[in-house]
């Protein structure tokens, strides 16, 4: 196992994957470079799988659900999943580390992406424990006579799990962990920048759970075609995926062959509509955090601010003195809560999409470009950008850095209007002192999550997920457990 410590705090990851319960390397031996995005060094390497390994993966999982009894015993599974948890707990200061290292997430917000899927683990062990299997709802009268039906809810089967690069561990624990409870086996492909938060999971799965071989897989690669390889094989039922939404459209096509079940959560580009009414110094300055924190990278961020045109440069300057003060840079340093993009080609991207806000009339208010007391490391200033046309790119494009875009409305209904304005539909936010009023004006958004004054809608109890072009399904709360099986309908005698 490789367990380098190359730096103050920074941690390599296992190079391994886990598959049917062997944790190994690729057979020619090849690997890849993760990169630490906050010095650009070599962090560390990880084994370079192949799609021949993802089959095998595949193969290994079929077999446990085919042939073990994992999708039958209830109790074991309770049993690995506590187990599971308890040794995540362990390995909560390496968890943390290696995610500081390979995606660059500042180490004072890293609760919610270790602390928080860790607690989780043991939330979907109760949940599945309690979970009615078995629903008895009646008689029902028949041209056959009356009948006895029972739904009996069982796992789907083989569920490949798919995951960004964003918030990696938490994602990996929200895709795979629901699916095993329910009885499912998973083979789970993380994204190639942030290969450790996957290994490091198959490494614990393997050395501290009685998880039987097979069961759960990991499969990591620096090739886009190992994920799609996994999304097109027959032998897996469903894929959970969260990404791009061009990725969940190949995603969609390569299991349209096999009418495969699917699990998406994609792109997002929230809006959020700032009422006449609302504590602009409350609301203005936590948006700016919103936008900063995680460097933008955060699929729900409500990145399109509205704001009512007699009120807007009273907005404007908050919102600039706000994004002037955020602590940014070295992710290890407790009192940053802005750390670097994940890697030198997402810099680009935000830049180039700042640049064709500037060239389509938007005004640079402050940030635009990369700092200057940060040459080393994928940094960008926090950046606000005025006067945006709803239509142009900027609006439009998903951004994923630390970019507010500004836009005028002159009523409610035009507000409105600018916030559907979109391909995508995840999340948004209203801000207004009459709550009742915001809350008409959130029922009117086209969105799968609305946050009113701050009050976050996100959390394992509550159902997740985007409309439009954000996504099919949800994670989270009963809903996200339920995606994880089918229920059978059964009629028998009375
Ligand atoms: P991405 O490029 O779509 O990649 C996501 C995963 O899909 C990676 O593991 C990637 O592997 C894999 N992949 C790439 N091409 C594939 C293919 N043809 N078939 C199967 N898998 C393939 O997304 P990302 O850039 O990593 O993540 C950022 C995106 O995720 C943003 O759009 C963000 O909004 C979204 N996101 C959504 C949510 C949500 O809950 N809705 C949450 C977090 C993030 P490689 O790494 O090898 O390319």
């Amino acid at each position: 196992m490789t367990n380098v410590q190359t730096g103050a705090g920074v941690l390599a990851g296992d190079e391994r994957m886990l598959i049917d319960g062997e944790l190994r390397h690729t057979a020619s031996g090849a690997k890849f470079d993760v990169i630490d995005p906050a010095n650009e060094q070599v962090a560390g390497q990880a084994t370079d799988g192949t799609v021949d390994d993802m089959a095998r993966a595949v193969g290994a999982a079929r077999r446990a659900f085919d042939e073990s009894d994992w999708s039958r015993d209830l109790e074991f599974r309770y049993h690995c999943l506590t187990q599971l948890h308890d040794a995540l707990e362990r390995n909560q200061d390496r968890l943390r580390r290696v995610l500081v290292t390979e995606v660059g997430c500042p180490v004072s917000v890293s609760g919610s992406q270790i602390d928080s899927p860790i607690d989780e683990v043991k939330h979907w062990a109760e949940h599945g424990k309690a979970f009615e299997y078995l629903v008895d709802t009646g008689m029902h009268d028949t041209p056959m006579g009356p009948a006895r039906r029972k739904i009996h809810y069982e796992p789907v089967g083989v569920v490949g799990a798919i995951t960004p690069w964003n918030v990696p561990f938490y994602l990996n624990i929200a895709e795979t962990v629901p699916a095993l409870m329910a009885g499912n086996t998973v083979v789970l492909k993380p994204a190639q920048l942030t290969p450790w938060s996957g290994s490091e999971y198959g490494r614990i799965v393997a050395e501290e759970t009685d998880i039987p071989p097979g069961v759960f897989n990991v499969v990591v690669s620096s090739a886009n075609e190992v994920g799609g390889a996994l999304s097109a094989d027959p032998r897996v039922d469903m894929i959970t995926f969260t990404g791009s939404t061009a990725t969940g459209r190949a995603i969609l096509a390569a299991g349209a062959a096999t009418v495969k079940k699917t699990l998406l959560e994609l792109g997002g580009k929230s809006a959020h509509i700032v009422l006449d009414d609302a504590d602009f110094n409350s609301a203005l300055p936590l948006a700016a955090m919103m936008a900063c924190v995680m460097s933008g990278q955060s699929c729900i961020l409500p990145s399109r601010i509205l704001l009512p045109r007699r009120r807007y440069d009273e907005g404007i300057e908050i919102l600039k003195t706000s994004m002037e003060n955020f602590p940014y840079g070295d992710p290890w340093d407790p009192g940053n809560m802005q750390g670097p993009q994940i890697s030198d080609g997402q810099r680009r991207k935000v830049l180039g999409l700042i640049a064709s806000g500037i060239e389509s009339g938007a005004r640079l208010v402050t940030g635009g470009g990369i700092p200057e007391h940060l040459p080393v490391g994928y940094y960008v200033q926090p950046t606000l950008l005025a006067d945006v046309d709803p239509d142009s790119r900027v609006a439009q494009e998903e951004i994923f850095g630390p970019v507010l875009t500004v836009t005028a409305y002159d009523s409610d209904d035009e507000a409105v209007a600018i916030a559907n304005n979109s391909i995508y539909g995840l999340s948004g936010e209203v801000s207004g002192e009459d709550v009742e009023r915001a809350f008409a004006v959130a029922t009117r958004m086209r969105t799968g999550n609305v946050s009113i004054n701050g009050k976050s809608h996100f959390g394992i109890t509550s159902p997740f997920g985007g409309t439009k072009q954000s996504g099919l399904g949800r994670r989270n709360g009963a809903e996200g457990y339920q995606e994880y099986l089918e229920g059978k309908t059964i009629g028998m005698p009375a």
